[in-house]
């Protein structure tokens, strides 16, 4: 960095040598790559998050027998979910990078989410609701700083594309927001029906 007496002492001489015009565009190129490094790193966490989520999804809608409305939801935004996959895959292509990196994020989220909801036997159908409500959240928040970071970088087409997953996220955000009381009163209603035994209610 130049101090105020260098600056005084010839700066324009200095600015005007090959080496500093050289350092100069070397330091914007380096700018630009690790901005375009920030959205293949994020892409790749994104990534991974749609991968967590088919599983969760999967594993949330096979388990669900008494529900059915929350259950064809989930099946359907299961559906969405693996298209949304390959289309971060697709972005990732696109800047020529590929999905190898595993990263540990989303699946430390998660973990953390159901530490903080516990584990009460009984009541998964709307300790799994409250999840998916939390983690389309999660999506949300990602794709806000996607779509963000590809605009800087100057890739709207990769923007437009992760707009199409956040218009889903939102979509889905949305209906279980509606939907997470009418679950909460079915569920209790269930329990009182059946005695407050929890095996038909809970799923
Ligand atoms: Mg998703
Ligand atoms: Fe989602």
């Amino acid at each position: 960095m130049w101090t105020r007496d260098q600056a005084g002492s010839g700066l324009l001489e200095k600015t005007n040598t090959p080496t500093f015009r050289a350092n100069i565009s070397e330091g914007r190129k380096i700018m630009a790559e690790s901005k375009k490094d920030m959205l293949v790193m994020w892409l790749r966490d994104a990534y991974s998050m749609e991968k967590q989520a088919i599983d969760m999804l999967q594993s949330h809608a096979g388990r669900l027998e008494n529900y059915p409305e929350l259950k064809a939801r989930t099946e359907q935004h299961l559906g969405q979910t693996r298209v949304q996959a390959d289309r971060v895959q697709d972005c990732l292509s696109r800047l020529g990078a590929d999905t190898s990196t595993i990263k540990e994020l989303t699946a430390r989220f998660t973990a953390g989410v159901q530490a903080v909801m516990g584990t009460t036997a009984g009541d998964e159908v709307v300790k799994n609701a409250m999840g998916d409500y939390t983690f389309e959240h999660f999506e949300i928040s990602s794709y806000r700083c996607l779509i963000a970071t590809a605009e800087e970088v100057g890739e709207p087409e990769i923007a437009r594309i992760l707009g199409q997953n956040l218009r889903e996220e939102e979509e889905q955000a949305a209906w279980l927001a509606d939907h997470l009381p009418q679950v909460t009163r079915q569920y209790l209603q269930k329990l009182e029906a059946a005695g407050g035994d929890t095996s038909s209610a809970k799923r």
